[in-house]
């Protein structure tokens, strides 16, 4: 039976740099695509502690060169991950942050909040930006959010989608469904041109993001996405362009101004930034100008760069794109000639040189970019949101099927990987094997489960083990083991001794790197004072601008020799006594409580209504 969704239900595409979240509008019969606090539709996927306060999203990333090491990023790149992980021993001498390995061999994040050392998982972080991409919405909405569909990409394993969802459990969604991210953007595409093909439809989709590119081939069918092939570099993308122009500015600055910056992590970060900006406009002008004042011992820097010089310092980036593009069809035995339909997604997928390097490739083939390319994946998860709250029904119930991107067995006698589920098996999908144990007597079988294509066992990944009591008996007693994948690309897996006729479900209890529940209980705790904290904050700092602003005004009135001239002295002395009062109070380091500042206020503005007739704030 189909669950029940209430409410709005939404899409997020929680990336590596950036987050997209949209929603399908039901009275204009398409997805909107939801813009954050600063009015832009992509926020960077970054959480930033200071002394008094958590920032996510712009306001992190705006702080991030004056607070490098309490500025967190990349959190995807942990997610669903061992410390011990040659991914991120690699990772870890790029990030400006502290990570440590918890007992369990679990990546945790180390940072300095307000004055205190704290520790937060990866999925810890990415809950924080799912959590303000939900807020972005809920204003939007102007309703609560609980329902949403979080993408990953095709290649993330079991342990990395359960851990997304585990953010999204934390940030307090009900997570409707995982979905790769190449297919919701296939989806976009596919419900923007209402496919409804009877005949098999060849897709390519491009996804260079701002870390990660990623290429996937899909086929569309009777409604039906299936992923047949995926291919990329986990360390490629927007930013590698971005330094690129830091390089190049850095030893501008060398040559014209006699100032080398590149041990200055300060003034790097401020012409990063700079770098990025001019990057994104040289997508559609041919020029653009770095203008950045005090990059360091007083020097002002500006310059300019062309879209020529830009595309001849990333040449052979993006040719190393070209080449994962043509790996993909090789290993796929595929010509790109074949293909139907090719999908522009991530944000770099903008840059113009890149764009005509594909169409050259895929000569004679329309690219398709009626969708921004940073949207796409967000509006196809908006799209599977609504079909799955059924929200939609102008459309053809489109169904999403996904492939496993890696192989799923068990480890039998001799460390031999034996796979119940080969990769690229369409979900959900369950298989069964039957196994003989292999001792005279035994009690018990132990089951560890594992992932990966090496064919002895222990070199690929282990996702999990448990034991299964049997009754003693000669050896060659079966029992039944069963691998169940859902819909969300999760497995679960059970084990049944036929001679007993006990019919034991197990699922795997040993999950390695897994958050376990009570751990989610206490980090939603840990949630919500943030938010509670978070809220606070923002209060007090509403106070003391209040305060701060009324202050002004009273000042500006008491200097009007005209008014105060008039003052009783009674009337004038209080009122300056507690302008001073309220100025060392402002000047202070305002460690006081809120109520404080409104308190102060609240005393102003009795005053000065009755003597000076001033209107009270807001
Ligand atoms: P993610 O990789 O996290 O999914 P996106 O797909 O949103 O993120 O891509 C972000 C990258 O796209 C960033 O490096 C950003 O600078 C880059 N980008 C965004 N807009 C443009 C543009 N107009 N031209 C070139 N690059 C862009
Ligand atoms: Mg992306």
């Amino acid at each position: 039976m189909a669950k029940k969704y209430e409410g709005a239900a939404i899409g997020i595409d929680l990336g590596t740099t950036y987050s997209c979240v949209g929603v399908w509008q039901e009275q204009n019969d398409r997805v909107e695509i939801i813009h954050n606090d600063q009015g832009n539709k992509t926020t960077p996927s970054c959480v930033g502690f200071s002394n008094s306060q958590r920032l996510i999203g712009d306001a992190a990333k705006n702080q991030a060169s004056s607070n490098p090491t309490n500025t967190v990023f990349d959190a995807k790149r942990l997610v669903g991950r061992k410390y011990s992980d040659s991914v991120i021993q690699n990772d870890l001498l790029l990030w400006p942050f502290k990570v440590n390995a918890d007992a369990n061999d679990k990546p945790m994040i180390v940072v300095t909040c307000k004055g205190e050392e704290k520790h937060f998982f990866a999925e810890e972080i990415s809950a924080m930006v799912l959590t303000k991409m939900r807020e972005f919405a809920e204003v939007f909405l102007e309703s609560p959010v609980k329902n949403a569909v979080i993408t990953v990409p095709a290649y993330f394993n079991d342990s990395q989608r359960r851990a997304t969802k585990d953010a999204g459990v934390i940030a307090g969604l009900n997570v409707m469904r995982i979905i790769n991210e190449p297919t919701a953007a296939a989806l976009a595409y596919g419900l923007q041109k209402r496919a409804n093909c009877v005949e098999e439809r060849k897709v390519f989709i491009f996804d260079l993001g701002g870390g990660t590119f990623d290429v996937s081939l899909l086929t569309l069918k009777n409604n039906a996405f299936t992923v047949k092939a995926t291919a990329g570099d986990t360390h490629l993308g927007g930013e590698d362009f971005d330094n690129r122009l830091v390089n190049h500015f850095v030893n501008e600055l060398k040559r014209k101004n006699k100032v080398d910056i590149s041990g200055n992590s300060k003034a790097l970060r401020k012409l990063r930034t700079a770098c990025e900006r001019a990057k994104r406009s040289l997508s559609y002008d041919t020029e653009a100008t770095i203008d950045i004042d005090a990059i360091c011992q007083g020097v002002d820097f500006c310059s300019s760069i062309t879209r020529a010089k830009f595309e001849q310092l990333n040449m052979d980036l993006f040719e190393k794109c070209m080449k994962t593009v043509k790996s993909c069809f090789n290993d796929a035995k595929m010509d790109s000639s074949s293909m139907d339909d090719v999908v522009l997604v991530g944000g770099s997928s903008r840059i113009p040189k890149v764009q005509s390097l594909l169409q050259n490739f895929f000569r004679g083939k329309d690219i398709f970019k009626s969708i921004n390319p940073d949207e796409a994946v967000a509006y196809g998860a908006a799209v599977q949101a609504a079909l799955l709250s059924g929200g939609i029904k102008t459309v053809p119930n489109l169904v999403l099927r996904d492939v496993i991107p890696l192989s799923l067995g068990t480890s039998v006698s001799g460390d031999i990987m034996d796979i119940l589920i080969p990769r690229n098996t369409s979900i959900p999908v369950k298989r069964t094997q039957t196994y003989v144990t292999c001792d005279d007597y035994q009690s018990y079988v132990l089951n560890e489960v594992y992932e990966g294509e090496r064919m002895k066992a222990s070199e690929n990944n282990l996702l999990g083990f448990f034991n299964l009591s049997v009754p003693r008996a000669p050896r060659g007693l079966p029992h039944k083991v069963c691998f169940t994948i859902d819909a969300d690309g999760i497995l679960n897996v059970s084990c049944e001794d036929e001679t007993s006729g006990n019919k034991k479900d197990i699922t795997i209890t040993n999950e390695i790197g897994r958050l376990s529940t009570d751990e989610i209980k206490r980090i939603i705790q840990e949630a919500e004072n943030f938010k509670a904290e978070d809220i606070k904050f923002k209060k007090k700092s509403e106070a003391i601008n209040a305060l701060d602003d009324y202050l002004y005004n009273v000042k500006k009135v008491m200097k009007d020799t005209n008014v105060s001239s008039l003052l009783p002295t009674q009337s004038k002395n209080k009122i300056t006594s507690l302008i001073t009062k309220c100025e060392y109070l402002l000047d202070g380091d305002k460690n006081e409580e809120t109520y404080v500042f409104v308190n102060m206020l609240k005393k102003l503005e009795s005053i000065t209504e009755s003597t000076l007739g001033m209107k009270k704030n807001g």
